[in-house]
Parts: C-alpha cells; structure tokens; sequence
C-alpha cells in the first residue's frame, strides 16, 4: 500500500470517528433534555424504550469506534491493511469502503456461514 493511499485511508477513519463522536454526544444532550423535561407518568414507559433505543444505537457506535481506533492504532504500527485471520493483505477497494475493516471478504463469509447468523463485523 502507498503512502497516499494510507494517508486518504487514515483521513477517512478519522473522519468517521469525529461522526460518532459527534453524534453520541448529540444523543447524550438529546437524552439530557428529556429527562430534565417534567414527564407524566404515561410516558415513563415511552421514556424506558427511548432509553433503550439510545443504549442500542450507542453501543453499535463505540463498537465501530473501538475498530476505527484499532485500525488507526495497526496504521502506527504498519499492520494495517491485513486480515486478523488469513493475514492476507485486505483488497485496497475494500478498504475504500470499510477503512475499519478487520477481515477480508473471504474471512467474513467464513464466519457468517459457521454463526448462521448476521454478523457484526463489517
Ligand atoms: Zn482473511
């Protein structure tokens, strides 16, 4: 992988993580608001699934923030750009896409077809 690639890469996943970071701490003042709103009792259940809503959405969040922080911790110390499992070096247009990516293609068809299930991995 060139330096330009990299860099264009890098700038993507920093880009990413000020998303998230952007957003969870929209969430967090979205949260804020509502609980410092005076709410009838009818709403605490519609509260609890907000509440639960968010818990969600954040978790997706700082999981794909912990991959972006591995991949930029990886891009340091230049293991960046090879599958975790096969240690083939991942396909550049892949990379484009999911800069946060721990696996290749074929790694991750592995592993859905053996948890027959969706998997959380990009
Ligand atoms: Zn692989």
């Amino acid at each position: 992988m060139g330096e330009n690639e990299l860099t264009h890469l890098k700038d993507s996943l920093l880009r990413q993580r000020r998303e998230i970071l952007d957003r969870l701490q929209g969430l967090e003042s979205d949260w804020q608001t509502l609980s410092e709103r005076d709410i009838e009792r009818e709403e605490e259940a519609q509260k609890a699934d907000l509440a639960s809503l968010f818990d969600q959405l954040e978790e997706r969040d700082r999981q794909k923030l912990e991959d972006i922080e591995l991949a930029l911790t990886k891009m340091a110390n230049v293991t960046y750009g090879i599958c975790e499992k096969c240690h083939k070096p991942l396909a550049l247009e892949r990379l484009e896409i999911l800069p946060a990516t721990r696996f290749c293609r074929n790694c991750v068809a592995e592993m859905e077809k053996k948890q027959k299930k969706p998997a959380i991995l990009p």
